[in-house]
């Protein structure tokens, strides 16, 4: 079996003629959005297209929503429960920060608590963009919550991965697995079974995919590594993969 899901994906990010190009290389994606216009963007892709099942949310590495933009995702978010999977991508602006030292989060945090909460209500898990200390902070913020949650990309202390690890948190490794170690040392840690595969299309890698079209054929390599590192049969490692996703973000009509 080599079936694969793109657990984090930006469909909207590709033009017409790459977006058919992703089509055949996995059996499902999670399309997460970054704002109002690409929820509403994902959502019309996925009507043509039933491979993306969409996610809905607001990146936060950019200026936080304004009061309009998120009723209108709320909203949004509401009136389409039954067609999206999750909240996301939504989280906490690590690079920005780094950019700027001076930003004030609170903002950003506000926002994420508001996501937060509407998972909740929605009972949809949340996908987040929390690394390092915002991981830390992410956590925090949904401590005593009944949401599940997926960090997408994740690098952090081996202390925050250990919380992750009791609460039953997913994370989701993207091709630079191939050449970052910190990545490599991620998998060694982490259990199999609280773990997926993306590409965070159309971020580009580097190493043996430098100047490609991020595409989600990449993630066999990922898979590739993820077995070797951890010493699993590569057939157990897609079963594995591909089941933690799909009971993760309950997709419908795969086996
Ligand atoms: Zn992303």
């Amino acid at each position: 079996m080599r079936k694969i899901i793109d657990a984090h994906i930006h469909v909207d990010g590709y033009n017409k003629e790459e977006q058919e190009a992703l089509w055949e290389g996995a059996e499902a994606f999670i399309g997460v959005s970054s704002d109002y216009p690409s929820c509403f963007t994902h959502l019309e892709i996925a009507k043509e297209n039933p491979k993306l099942r969409p996610a809905f949310g607001f990146h936060p590495e950019q200026t936080p929503p304004s009061a309009k933009e998120m009723t209108a995702i709320k909203e949004l978010s509401k009136r389409h429960a039954d067609q999206i999977v999750a909240i996301g991508e939504v989280g906490l602006p690590y690079y920005l920060k780094k950019k700027q030292p001076s930003l004030d989060m609170t903002p950003y945090i506000e926002t994420l608590k508001e996501f937060i909460q509407l998972a909740e209500e929605l009972e949809k898990p949340i996908i987040l963009h929390a690394i390092y200390e915002d991981a830390e902070l992410a956590c925090e913020l949904l401590k005593d919550k009944n949401v599940n949650a997926h960090f997408h990309w994740f690098k952090g202390s081996s202390e925050t991965l250990r919380e992750m690890i009791r609460r039953n948190y997913f994370i989701s490794v993207t091709p630079d697995c191939l050449y970052e170690k910190e990545i490599q040392t991620l998998i060694e840690e982490y259990p199999l079974e609280f773990m997926m595969v993306e590409t965070d299309g159309p971020w580009r890698f580097k190493g043996p995919f430098e100047g490609k079209i991020t595409h989600p054929s990449m993630i066999h390599s990922s898979i590739e590594k993820i077995a070797s590192i951890k010493r699993i049969r590569i057939s157990d490692v897609y079963k594995a993969l591909f089941d933690n996703t799909r009971r993760f973000y309950k997709l419908k009509g795969l086996k």
